[in-house]
């Protein structure tokens, strides 16, 4: 089913979550802007990505900040070797 907002959908929670951490990674995007958080939506009630209101909680635990950090630098040098 497609959603009337446009939006890429994503069937859970934890896999928004997912998507929204490797956008992270990807565009490198200070954590407070770009995409911050997920959410239920209302007309199609999977999940979407949001760039408004509060950062995540997934994106302020240090632990995935650590990670982010990690993958940021891992691609960094992917890149260069070519
Ligand atoms: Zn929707």
């Amino acid at each position: 089913m497609k959603c009337p907002s446009g939006k890429r959908a994503y069937p859970t929670k934890e896999r928004a979550e997912e998507v929204l951490i490797e956008t992270k990674i990807k565009f490198r995007y200070p954590l407070e802007t770009g995409p911050v958080n997920v959410y239920e939506c209302q007309d199609c009630g999977d999940y979407h990505l949001t760039s408004q209101g509060e950062v995540s909680e997934v994106l302020k635990s240090d632990k995935i900040k650590k990670e982010i950090e990690r993958e940021r630098e891992a691609r960094h040098w992917e890149r260069k070797r070519w």
